[in-house]
């Protein structure tokens, strides 16, 4: 069994999030240090570690992941500008948090892809 993380704790809400979306595949909060003016953390509510570990079970939840990007995008006004969807797996990555989640930042330019 993989080792929960913290967002298993916001998905159960036994600590605090602000959580913008939720349904029975994912959720959806605010990230606590956020990179641009919107930064939103969509997860699956099944604990899946990294990208690495993700199987064909999981493509319906891993899908909802973008619909709700988009619905949250709507939401949040910075659909028509833009925004960036990211997914980082393991330590070139630089996931921290081993709960696969998408990042979804926008409501600002957002430079260039990589910063190097
Ligand atoms: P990673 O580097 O793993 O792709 O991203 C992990 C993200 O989770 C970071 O942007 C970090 O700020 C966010 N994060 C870590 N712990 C918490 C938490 O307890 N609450 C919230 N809302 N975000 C968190």
């Amino acid at each position: 069994m993989p080792q929960e993380t913290i967002f298993s704790k916001i998905i159960r809400k036994e600590i605090p999030a602000d959580i913008v979306y939720q349904d029975d595949l994912v959720t959806a909060f605010r990230d606590i240090s956020p990179q641009a003016n919107t930064h939103i953390l969509i997860i699956p509510n099944k604990l899946i570690p990294t990208v690495n570990d993700v199987t064909t079970e999981d493509e319906i939840a891993l899908g909802r992941l973008f619909t709700v990007a988009a619905k949250i995008a709507e939401q949040e006004g910075i659909a028509e500008d833009g925004y960036r969807l990211i997914v980082n797996c393991n330590k070139h990555g630089g996931q921290e948090v081993f709960h696969l989640h998408m990042h979804l930042v926008g409501g600002e330019p957002l430079g260039r892809m990589l910063a190097k």
